[in-house]
């Protein structure tokens, strides 16, 4: 192997991009990881990092991310335990209909949690509208550290890739060489058509507060409010569905939720000390995207009736994996479906189906060609 030839080039040095590498190299693989703008530069910057389980009235998604948040407990524990605070989170109903519906949701629980009333919460700082889940094991991540420290002795280099190009042994771009190339490049993708994945963006920002408020346990309900970590509390929402497109970082957002951050503890003390902002990137479904990458112009041009519903064996574009559509959880899921795509890619063990962006394919056709 030559110093630019590689087993796997990774496009994206955000969490996922981060974990995968990470996956592949631990079982032995050659890894380049690029990005146009640094480790973490995207949304994986901006996260508040939480790691916290999914609570509701089941199904498949749930049960992926909390089978992937117990994956990233233990793995962050074990690996990168500087990097992982597992100061408890509470989940706090949304509302009044969302808080009735908590028992509903308590069978489907299936990491560790015990309710927590609002006078109990009160005695930690903390005001509770109604009765709510604490889930011990949960926490937040140092999100731009702990994508460092996945990518420690991994090739980096900072480059946009506009195209690269199919060989008849793998992909070749920017004067590299790998057989398999991985795009975890977040909410925008131009390097292939995709569109049936639906991979879009939502804007979201934190804002780190500088503050001596004893605040031992984080917690989330519209926005995120982490627990006091070295002298900072990180409070974080996405929520701007019309911003389209990466915009400055304006301290006025973060300065708004320190004002919400103020129904659940008191931010009397609370000095915004930096702003983040970034793009997170979803699926059409809101499922994560982790698996191979349908050759679409190809099908399109072989089965012209997928539109009318149709059916035909999907044909992938040889060497070309996908690890995005994270989601408000990548911290959760990056390390165990990075892990789960690394295995496929070495060993050919299956994929997640509850992440195969194959479940889109045909869908898409039908409803939208
Ligand atoms: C405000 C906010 C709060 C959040 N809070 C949490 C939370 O508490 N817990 C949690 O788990 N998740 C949280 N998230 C979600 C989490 O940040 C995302 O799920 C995660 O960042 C997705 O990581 P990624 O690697 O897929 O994408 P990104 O981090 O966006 O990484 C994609 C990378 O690809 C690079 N790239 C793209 N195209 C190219 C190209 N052509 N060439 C080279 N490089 C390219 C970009 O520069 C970028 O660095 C939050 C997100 C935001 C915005």
């Amino acid at each position: 192997m030559t110093d630019n030839t590689y087993d796997t080039i990774v496009i994206g040095a955000g969490i996922a991009g981060a974990s995968t590498a990470y996956f592949l190299r631990q079982k032995g693989q050659r890894v380049l990881v690029v990005d146009r703008d640094g480790i973490a530069s995207g949304g994986s910057g901006a996260a508040g990092a939480f790691i916290s389980p999914k609570v509701g009235k089941g199904g498949s998604l749930q049960q992926l991310t909390n089978e992937a948040f117990a994956f990233a407990v233990r793995f962050y524990l074990d690996r990168f335990p500087t990097l992982f605070h597992q100061t408890g989170v509470i989940r706090i109903p949304r509302d009044e209909k969302d808080a009735e519906q908590f028992t509903v949701y308590e069978p489907y629980n299936q990491n560790n949690y015990t309710r927590i009333d609002p006078e109990t919460a009160r005695k930690q700082g903390v005001k509770l509208p109604y009765e709510s889940f604490l889930f011990d094991e949960a926490g937040a991540c140092d999100a731009p550290q702990l994508c460092e420290a996945l990518l420690d002795g991994i090739d980096i280099a900072r480059l946009e890739v506009a195209s690269i190009e199919q060989t008849p042994v793998g992909w070749e771009t920017d004067g590299c060489k790998a057989k398999n190339i991985v795009l975890a490049t977040g909410y925008k993708n131009s390097l292939f058509d995709m569109r049936y994945m639906g991979v879009h963006g939502r804007w979201g920002n934190r804002g780190d507060f500088v503050s001596a408020l004893p605040l031992a346990v984080s917690m989330h309900q519209s926005m995120s409010i982490s627990a006091n970590i070295d002298g900072i509390i990180r409070l974080g929402a996405t929520y701007e569905l019309q911003i389209k497109e990466p915009t400055a970082c304006d301290d006025k957002q973060a300065l708004g939720l320190r004002e919400l951050a103020g129904r659940s503890v008191d931010t009397t003390d609370f000095e915004l000390s930096q702003t983040y902002c970034g793009m997170r990137s979803g699926s059409k479904d809101y499922a994560p995207l982790t698996g191979k990458v349908v050759d679409v112009p190809w099908m399109l041009e072989q089965h012209p009736n997928l539109s009318k519903g149709a059916r035909a064996p999907l044909k992938y574009i040889d060497n070309l994996y996908i690890c995005n559509g994270l989601g408000g959880r990548g911290f959760v899921m990056a390390p165990y479906l990075a892990n789960t795509l690394a295995s496929h890619i070495i060993q050919g063990s299956p994929l997640d189906s509850r992440a195969d962006p194959d479940r889109l394919f045909l869908k898409w056709c039908r409803r939208e060609l």
